[in-house]
């Protein structure tokens, strides 16, 4: 595995491989591996020839400075996951390598034509609402790390539906040469989604927490059974009426544009926040109407 820290030594990198006939396969991350992470580096590996990692723990996309302060950082043990996941280049940029204008720079992301990316109002929903400015920062940093690392195919997690649907939204707005793959939730033995900040949660919440995959799937089991309105609330109440649970949104939604659900809908996501011990966790499940 090669570590890169710098653009200027990352991109030729891999414009020569791609001169070479190689299909770049890119797995953005923010480190704190898991079988989660793997199970998009195993994707990459099966229909890509080159497999590129990025561990970058972007501050713009965090609202809240103690969330990004806390966010667990164990590099040893990432590089020997990568390792083993047969990780061919790790990108591990300082911030001034991805934001060579600091941080604070603008946000926006622009196509060709110098038009701005426009969410549609996705950024202002569910994750969006609880966390202002998230998107704006995931859609930045993506964008940069597209342009740096000019993959063919990049890989990211259903667990993080929202921000798929919005990314994948950017990358057709970019008109970019890219195929998104999406990629299932992996799940701990209980059924908590995998997630970089569940080691901040005891044993016991994080067995606990099971209640919300399964309360998504009981959600699933009645979509044609009681009104939306009505799963939503049943599945609300139910787990935030637990001790030490507090459920942010419960919806049932379009799968495909996180909007109502109506005539035109094929799918359905049922989708939830849920804070647990100081731990927001976030979980769904999709189902065909
Ligand atoms: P993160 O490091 O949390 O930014 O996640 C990097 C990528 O891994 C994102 O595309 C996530 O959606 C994906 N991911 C995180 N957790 C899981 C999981 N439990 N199962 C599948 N993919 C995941």
């Amino acid at each position: 595995m090669h570590t890169f820290t710098t653009r200027q030594t990352l991109t030729p990198a891999i414009l020569s491989l791609k001169n070479d006939g190689k299909k770049i396969g890119f797995v953005p991350t923010m480190g704190a591996l898991h079988e989660g992470h793997v199970s998009l580096m195993r994707m990459a590996k099966a229909d890509a020839d080159v497999l590129v990692v990025s561990i970058f723990v972007n501050p713009t996309q965090f609202n809240d400075p103690s969330d990004l302060a806390k966010y667990p950082r164990p590099i040893e043990n990432d590089m020997k996951l990568l390792q083993a996941a047969g990780c061919d280049i790790l990108y591990l940029p300082p911030v001034e390598d991805v934001y060579p204008e600091g941080p604070g720079s603008s946000s926006a992301v622009k196509n060709a034509a110098g038009e701005i990316f426009d969410f549609g109002g996705m950024d202002k929903k569910l994750e969006g609402h609880s966390r202002p400015g998230h998107f704006a920062g995931v859609t930045q940093v993506v964008n940069i790390l597209l342009n740096i690392v000019q993959p063919d195919n990049l890989y990211l997690g259903q667990k993080d539906y929202q921000q798929y649907l919005i990314l994948n939204n950017m990358v057709q707005f970019l008109g970019l040469k890219l195929n998104v793959r999406r990629c299932p939730i992996i799940r701990e033995p209980h059924g908590l989604a995998m997630s970089s900040r569940n080691v901040r949660l005891n044993q016991e919440l994080r067995i606990k927490a099971g209640v919300i995959h399964t309360t998504l799937f009981y959600a699933a089991s009645l979509k044609n059974i009681l009104p939306a309105a009505e799963i939503e609330t049943c599945c609300f109440d139910a787990i935030n009426s637990l001790d030490d649970f507090e459920v942010d949104y419960f919806e049932m939604l379009d799968a495909q544009n996180l909007g109502e659900i109506s005539a035109s809908t094929r799918e359905i996501v049922f989708i939830t926040a849920v804070i647990t011990g100081g731990v927001r966790l976030i979980d769904n499940v999709i189902t065909s109407l």
